[in-house]
């Protein structure tokens, strides 16, 4: 055994620390997704707050984040959206050369097809928004269409044809895990502790405050407690004695055996109900909404994946024989109007993130930028204020289910 061990290269130095937890922090935050890092990330760099840890039950992006289909866009509807979804964008334009680690960040654009007169209605409505909002926003035609997506089925003599869609092109991918490990590498050479198999199981409170937590690997004092937990927001708000106003469901994707590179940019259907992009190494990866029970399990039924490639296959015959080589599932936490929850809460120093549901990959720079600001000052960010817990109290809904609708 210490012979094998010898001849063993040490551990590349990329790669983060594996500490024990310490007593107290200043800040914990739980959930070591991206959503997560980003916020240490943040609290570290604009706030001079190190002395963090990010507490995760299972492995560093084990949840969502490595199971995401890394679509990237801000051409959301309303003016608040618009605001922080840009700001990610424009964060995402600089966060390869920040961390020094390239995510492969791919700005191929994103296109979300209108099938019917009411889709084209809709759509042109959200750009012209977009337009006014300073988002690289347009309405293009069918040719334009097939021209920027050969493989696309444009004819006018199928089931749905295809009238337009709207076309981001800043939008586009990224490669998940290099962007978790990215934010992981720049976290820990800024001292933050990146604990995995650290399941928070209670939230302990005295007089109205929270002074810490209870984990599997013993109890840590906490100045301040951000939870940024996705799918299982809703588990630690009951820990910690109030009610979120989320639905955890199953959201399931799929990726075919690879091929050449055939397709060149970012397609979405509401109508067919499916999107598709070719990642990197060659893989389609596709996916659709989500399962419509909710549940804590990391998968979902088969008539979903049945179905989205029914309708992949519906606007590019061209894939019809490509084999199935993976579908996985992940937990998202979707909120009554599918814009996010960023906050303080019923207590002064615990604060949550959640209710990105099947759209906070792209999010999560600007997530973690505005959640580290609270955490910091107890005080929204003008970019999250909008996204107060109260909204549910108050009615300033942010409705984006036209924008958020097949999911990403
Ligand atoms: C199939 C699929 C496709 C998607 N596609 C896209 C897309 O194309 N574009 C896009 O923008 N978004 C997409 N999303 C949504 C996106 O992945 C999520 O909104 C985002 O990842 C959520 O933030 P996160 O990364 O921090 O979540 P997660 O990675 O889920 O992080 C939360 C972490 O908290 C941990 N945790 C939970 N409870 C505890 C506890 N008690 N103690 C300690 N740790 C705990 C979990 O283990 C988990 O690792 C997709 C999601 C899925 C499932």
């Amino acid at each position: 055994m210490s012979a094998i061990a010898e001849e063993l290269p040490e551990q590349p130095d990329f790669l983060w620390h594996n500490p024990s937890p310490k007593k107290s922090y200043d800040v914990v935050i739980i959930g070591g997704g991206g959503h997560g890092l980003a916020t240490a990330y943040y609290l570290a760099k604009n706030h001079g707050i190190t002395n963090i840890a990010i507490l995760e039950r299972g492995w560093l992006a084990g949840g969502n984040m490595a199971r995401n289909t890394t679509i990237i866009r801000s051409n959301y509807l309303w003016d608040e959206s618009a605001a922080i979804y840009e700001y990610s964008m424009k964060l995402w334009e600089g966060l390869q050369e920040e961390l020094d680690y390239d995510f492969l960040f791919s700005q191929r654009g994103v296109m979300n097809l209108a099938h019917t007169l009411q889709e084209v209605r809709d759509s042109q409505r959200r750009v012209f928004a977009n337009q006014l909002n300073g988002i690289d926003a347009s309405w293009i035609e069918p040719d334009e269409i097939k021209e920027l997506c050969p493989p696309l089925n444009t004819s006018d003599d199928i089931r749905y044809p295809i009238m337009g869609a709207t076309w981001q092109p800043r939008g586009g991918i990224a490669k998940h895990d290099h962007v978790a490990w990215a934010f992981a590498r720049a976290c820990d050479r800024m001292g933050v502790d990146i604990i995995q198999g650290c399941e928070v199981t209670g939230i302990v409170k005295d007089a109205g405050r929270v002074t810490g937590v209870e984990t599997t690997q013993g109890r840590i004092n906490a100045g301040s407690v951000g939870m940024a937990a996705a799918g299982r927001s809703s588990l630690l708000a009951e820990m910690a004695g109030f009610r979120l106003p989320i639905q955890s469901h199953p959201l399931q994707a799929l990726v075919s055996e690879l091929h050449e590179p055939v397709h060149p940019t970012v397609v979405m259907s509401n109508h067919v109900h499916v999107y598709v992009s070719q990642a990197h190494k060659g893989e389609l990866v596709m996916g659709a909404g989500v399962d419509s029970y909710n549940g804590y399990g990391n998968r979902g039924s088969f008539h979903i994946i049945e179905e989205q490639m029914a309708a992949a296959v519906e606007l590019f015959p061209i894939f019809a024989r490509a084999h199935v080589l993976r579908t996985w599932g992940g937990i998202v936490d979707v909120t009554l109007d599918a814009s996010p929850i960023v906050s303080r809460t019923p207590f002064d120093n615990l604060y949550v993130n959640c209710g990105w549901g099947t759209g906070g990959f792209k999010g999560l720079p600007a997530a973690g930028y505005t959640f580290a600001h609270t955490i910091a000052t107890g005080e929204a960010h003008p970019l999250n204020a909008p996204y107060s817990l109260d909204r549910f109290t108050t009615g300033a809904l942010i409705d984006e289910h036209g924008a958020a609708a097949v999911a990403h």
